[in-house]
């Protein structure tokens, strides 16, 4: 029986994979159907890499006329290393990522992957290369195993259990009565906020990208459940260029760079000893948690 049903359920799943790829992908940016505006250009080439060093060079930005968000962000990550941005909400730490996700194009200077500027390239191969653990995951109505899969339709079962013990939901997952089937999301089992960030890491594991794009968890998650997921998502970002975006300084202490924005802009730039050196915004920034948070 399972033998004639699995080709129904590949072609349900298919189905379901392109029905809520870009809904997902909007919903993890906080972005509406109509902020879509870009089009592959006629002549545009697929990226396939494993190491991908990523350039933002003097990139400005705005989303509507008149209001620039960005002002000449220039950065590089080379392939495999980790660039932490820090500062203020509103700052521009999210709109980095949606661009390098190319959910619009720059206004301004270029964005490029491996020296490819990123609008040469086609929308389907750059997103296939990029994996992005939000903040907030949204997980759909469906199986967990759905859940963890998503993403990746021709993921094995073997493949989804392997994946789900590095992000250490497999645990969790074996304990419930129908296991990888039970059913989760509003109609379904409801998720903490910690499981949900898990099922977003195996998803990711399960993807492979070279490219991974962390939102870090704010104080939604306790203490303790924040902790063990830094530790994860530090595993996962090992050997991937990583654009982490840091709520909390005590994670981005060991990033190969971290990057101060304010209104817009790089107000400074370099290791956390460089930064703590320079006292300036990231020194206070770093002093003000210290003192919230002793240990
Ligand atoms: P951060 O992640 O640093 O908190 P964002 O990159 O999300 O900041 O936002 C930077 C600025 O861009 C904010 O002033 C925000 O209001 C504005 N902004 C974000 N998304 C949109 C949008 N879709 N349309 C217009 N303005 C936006
Ligand atoms: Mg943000």
């Amino acid at each position: 029986l399972t033998q004639l049903y699995a080709p129904l359920n590949f072609l349900g799943f298919v189905y379901r994979e392109i029905k809520h790829a870009l809904a997902d992908m909007e919903r993890m940016f906080g972005l509406m159907a109509k902020d879509r505006e870009v089009a592959d250009a006629p002549d545009a080439i697929p990226l396939n890499t494993r190491q991908a060093e990523i350039r933002f060079e003097s990139v400005d930005f705005s989303y509507e006329p008149n209001r620039q968000i960005l002002f000449g962000v220039s950065f590089t990550i080379p392939a495999g290393k980790t660039l932490a941005v820090v500062g203020a909400s509103g700052a521009g730490k999210s709109t980095l990522s949606r661009l390098l996700f190319r959910f619009y194009d720059v206004t301004g200077g270029a964005i490029k992957v491996n020296g490819t500027d990123i609008r040469q390239l086609t929308q389907d191969s750059l997103r296939q290369h990029i994996g992005i653990v939000p903040q907030d995951t949204v997980l759909f109505n469906d199986s967990i195993g759905y859940n963890i899969a998503y993403g990746n339709p021709n993921a094995t079962q073997e493949q989804i259990v392997q994946a789900a013990k590095a992000a250490r939901i497999h645990d969790f997952v074996s304990r419930l009565p129908d296991g990888y089937d039970t059913q989760v999301g509003e109609r379904g089992l409801k998720l903490s906020g910690g499981e949900k960030q898990r099922v977003a890491i195996a998803r990711t594991l399960l993807k492979n990208p070279p490219i991974l794009i962390l939102d870090e968890a704010t104080s939604a998650l306790d203490t303790h459940t924040e902790k063990a997921i830094q530790d994860e998502l530090r595993e996962i970002s090992r050997d991937r260029t990583t654009l982490i975006i840091a709520h909390r300084l005590s994670t981005v202490a060991d990033a190969d760079e971290i990057l101060v924005m304010d209104h817009g802009q790089v107000i400074e730039q370099g290791t956390h000893r460089q930064l703590l050196a320079q006292n300036g915004r990231y020194a206070q920034m770093w002093a003000l948690q210290q003192a919230e948070s002793p240990g």
